[in-house]
């Protein structure tokens, strides 16, 4: 008998940190903007850090804030791939509506 007791406890203690655990990713989970990752995706992805930053989604990021605003910084970059990050960014505004224009 006292063997359930130990099981019904776990169980009780597992489901209210389950609760917890879900309660605390809907409170602090971070928005992120839906153009970061078809964006990484069209980088080099070779993260050799010559742009300054860490690695390609770094560089993306920081563009996407408007910290980078030539994608020459990304010297492995391909014409045709800065031409599609072009006109993607041109396709896809922000949540405000504005097209952020890049140079490269
Ligand atoms: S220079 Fe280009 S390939 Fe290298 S880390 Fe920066 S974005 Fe990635």
């Amino acid at each position: 008998m006292q063997y359930l007791w130990g099981v019904v406890i776990l169980l009780v203690i597992g489901t209210l940190l389950g609760l917890l655990l879900a309660v605390a990713n809907k409170a602090f989970s971070v928005k992120e903007d839906p153009r970061l990752e078809p964006l990484t995706e069209m980088m080099p992805g070779i993260n050799c850090g010559t742009c300054g930053y860490p690695g390609c989604k770094e560089l993306v990021v920081a563009l996407l804030k408007g910290e980078v605003k030539n994608l020459g910084q990304c010297r492995p970059l391909r014409p045709e791939a800065k031409a599609k990050i072009k006109e993607f960014l041109e396709n896809n505004p922000d949540e405000e509506g504005n097209i952020l224009k890049v140079q490269g």
